[in-house]
């Protein structure tokens, strides 16, 4: 299975950054990777940073709303992310979820809406650092993937990242074993939950993964690719953590 390094840039990057885009797609293109690269800029920058990558990596949305079109003010659709460039849309990001109330329904509804449109979706899911404490990480991630994973989910139309709330720019991430375990759940999880095909679906880790760190992280077994907030700002940092990437059987 190829590894996906995806980079979520959030609510950062204006027209000069677009040069970042650049400086990744130029060593991509110099040095093939073992990792398929993506980066998810603001919905501003997808369409310039499309023509900048010129098909050299993958752009991606941050979000989309579940409605092909609307009176939704301010929101972005599926189709008019694709219609820009994107391949991919990242849906039910920790934030998201925390600060615009979204729900597992809702994020279900929007990975189908990613589907409809022809994107393929990235549906995080993670527990908080309370429901850790408390031993519930397990089963509020396995309650978040039955919520927020359409039926039909395979490898091609959808990744899971697992971002442990906690670990998100923070600096701090969960032990190897703590992440291996983790990833092991969501795999059966999804099994369970979307039959055999799920076995194709790329697990993402994310939550302060950076150039010092990536390498170990990405060999864990069942970890398919990163999600990388922070560290994708930058390309040098970007870059190295996509080196980092082995193919995976
Ligand atoms: C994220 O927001 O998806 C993320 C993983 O952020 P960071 O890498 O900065 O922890």
């Amino acid at each position: 299975m190829r590894p996906l390094v995806a980079g979520n840039w959030k609510m950062n990057g204006l027209g000069a950054s677009l040069g970042e885009i650049e400086a990744v797609a130029a060593a991509v293109e110099a040095s093939p990777p073992a990792a398929e690269v993506l980066i998810c800029p603001p919905a501003t920058l997808v369409a310039r940073a499309t023509a900048q990558a010129a098909g050299r990596i993958a752009i991606g949305g941050q979000d989309c709303h579940a409605e092909p079109a609307g009176a939704f003010t301010g929101d972005i659709s599926a189709e008019m992310l694709k219609d820009a460039g994107a391949r991919y849309v990242i849906v039910g990001h920790s934030e998201r979820r925390h600060f615009h109330g979204e729900t597992d329904e809702d994020v279900n509804r929007k990975a189908l809406a990613a589907w409809r449109a022809g994107l393929s979706a990235i549906i995080c899911v993670g527990e908080t650092e309370t429901e850790r404490d408390a031993g519930r990480a397990h089963e509020i991630v396995a309650s978040q993937l039955r919520g927020s994973v359409p039926g039909g989910a395979d490898g091609a139309r959808a990744a899971v990242a697992y971002e442990p709330v906690w670990a998100i720019g923070t600096g701090r991430t969960p032990t190897e074993k703590e992440i291996a375990d983790m990833h092991a759940h969501i795999r059966a999880e999804l099994v369970r939950g979307v039959g055999p095909r799920a076995r194709d679906i790329r697990i993402l880790y994310g939550g302060s993964v950076k150039p010092a760190n990536a390498r170990e992280i990405l060999a864990l077994p069942e970890v398919g690719g990163a999600l990388v907030g922070g560290a994708s700002l930058k390309a040098q940092d970007f870059c190295e953590i996509v080196g980092a990437a082995a193919k995976k059987t």
